[in-house]
């Protein structure tokens, strides 16, 4: 079968990234085909809904590092009629049958003593060390495990930070790198503040996230819903890669379509690219065997019963329980679930080969918010729905960083630009999913956006911000 259309730009996958690249590239007035698998767009930022619940795939929460992007998702939101919430964190831990507050290093106080002691010590010990002349300090820490017990200390390292990442990482923590990003995502508190959590003097606003926003109504769809309403032609749902031919620079679809690009910005998880690619040598086709990920199933229940806890999400590092955080977003959106009712979003990690089926999952659920105490026996479950994320988070290991290099250049080399969370294979947000859509649109258009060699051909319909250029 021939080619049967040209594209200046081909997208591929309409998440965040390639709804941004598409609304940016839009602005400028030049022309795309934005192609997406599903019926809707949305990508991990797709919300359901069922029985009066509406539910994210996890819940999603917005949070701002960027002016530019926050002013940019404001606008949006405004202009789809969809209005955002702020919210300060409520955020805890479940450990030794008690709750703790977030982050668990910096608020140790309420769990037994003899285990405040413990994390309060090592925590000592480690900070001791660091203070050591820089002559006298070892190398780099060799990996994750060894980073966790040289900034917390043993104590911290055992009660929270090695289970906990164990169940999240499905693997020993001596498997994983330190450049993942665990430097932002998980707080340091100074000594004063780890000896004033240990005291009962709480400290609350540490991390990445104190305070974020979410929509008021409709979930975190109305996020990606706010970008596709900008973007009036080019979307193409239901449109599913097949294949690939990065020589000719030719993309196929399920529905037998051929179309021929000049430029293509893909944010398909990569070794899903690569497997489509019709002419990548079989060395490289092998090494994606080597990035590694794990995947999410989620539950979603129904509750019978108005509020269950204060907290907007609670973390298990416990290996008796199978989910490693249980998040409640009706606590920060009534609107999802139906008035007197409860929605809890449990997020259980497995390798990607070992999922449970739906009913295992929801049994297993069950029993571990029985035990935990947050489902009590007379509690009534209205609505269970299991949501399998295949592609979750991205391992940071040796192999990684490795793998990549070669394979973005060969990438490029074929004018193809992969972004997003899994194109990119790494761990951001969405904020990182906007901004690196945004940054592939313009470095497409080039530093004049305008058309000609090279770049996006202009529509006769070029936006006003395009024009003011
Ligand atoms: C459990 C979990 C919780 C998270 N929580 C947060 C949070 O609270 N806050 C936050 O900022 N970020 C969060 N994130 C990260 C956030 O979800 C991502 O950074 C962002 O959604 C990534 O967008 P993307 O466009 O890169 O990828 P995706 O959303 O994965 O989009 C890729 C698109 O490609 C499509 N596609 C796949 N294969 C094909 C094919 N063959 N043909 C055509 N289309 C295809 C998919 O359907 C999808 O629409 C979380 C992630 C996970 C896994």
């Amino acid at each position: 079968m021939g080619v049967e259309r040209d594209e200046a730009v081909v997208i591929l996958g309409a998440g965040l990234a390639g709804l941004s690249a598409a609304f940016h590239l839009r602005q400028a007035g030049a022309s795309f085909g934005l192609y997406e698998r599903e019926g809707v767009v949305g990508g991990l930022c797709r919300s359901m809904r069922r029985d009066g619940f509406t539910f994210d795939c996890t819940g999603h929460l917005m949070h701002f590092r960027r002016p530019e992007i926050k002013a940019l998702a404001e606008r949006l939101m405004r202009e789809a009629g969809s209005e955002l919430v702020a919210h300060q964190r409520r955020a805890a831990i479940f450990s030794h049958g008690v709750f703790t507050d977030y982050p668990f290093q910096a608020n140790t106080f309420g769990l037994p003593i003899d285990v405040v002691k413990e994390c309060l010590m090592g925590f000592i010990e480690a900070w001791g060390r660091r203070q050591q002349p820089a002559s006298g300090r070892r190398a780099e820490p060799r990996h994750f495990g060894e980073w966790v017990l040289r900034t917390f200390g043993a104590g911290i390292a055992k009660h929270f930070m090695t289970p906990f990442n164990e169940k999240l990482w499905q693997r020993p923590l001596s498997q994983l790198g330190c450049d993942w990003g665990g430097g932002w995502l998980i707080p340091v508190p100074s000594l004063e503040e780890v000896v004033q959590g240990a005291l009962g003097l709480a400290n609350r606003n540490m991390g990445y996230n104190p305070s974020f926003y979410y929509p008021k109504e409709g979930g975190i769809q109305r996020y990606p819903d706010a970008f596709a309403r900008q973007i009036t032609t080019g979307l193409h749902l239901k449109h599913e890669l097949t294949s690939i031919d990065l020589g000719r620079r030719v993309v196929e679809f399920q529905t037998g379509e051929r179309v021929r690009y000049r430029h293509l910005i893909s944010t398909l998880p990569v070794p899903e690219l690569v497997r489509r690619a019709e002419d990548v040598p079989a060395a490289v086709r092998r090494q994606m065997a080597g990035l590694a990920h794990v995947s999410v199933t989620n539950v979603n229940l129904g509750v019978d019963r108005r509020t269950i806890v204060p907290y907007h999400w609670i973390y298990f590092p416990e290996p008796r329980f199978p989910f490693y955080r249980v998040g409640f977003p009706s606590n920060l959106s009534p609107s999802v679930a139906p008035p007197g009712q409860t929605l809890i979003s449990v997020e259980c990690s497995h390798r990607p080969d070992r999922a449970v089926t739906p009913d295992e999952a929801i049994e297993q659920t069950v029993s571990g918010l029985r035990q935990a105490g947050l489902l009590r026996a007379d509690d009534r479950i209205t609505m269970r729905e299991v949501v399998e994320i295949p592609y979750a988070y991205v391992i940071f290991d040796r192999a990684r960083s490795r793998i990549l290099t070669g394979l973005s250049r060969m990438l490029r080399q074929a004018g193809v630009r992969s972004i997003g969370r899994y194109g990119a294979w790494e761990h951001s947000s969405m904020e990182d999913a906007v901004r690196q859509g945004k940054e592939a649109a313009e470095a497409i258009l080039g530093p004049a956006r305008s058309g000609g060699s090279g770049r996006a051909r202009r529509t006769g319909r070029g936006s006003k911000a395009a024009r003011s250029r």
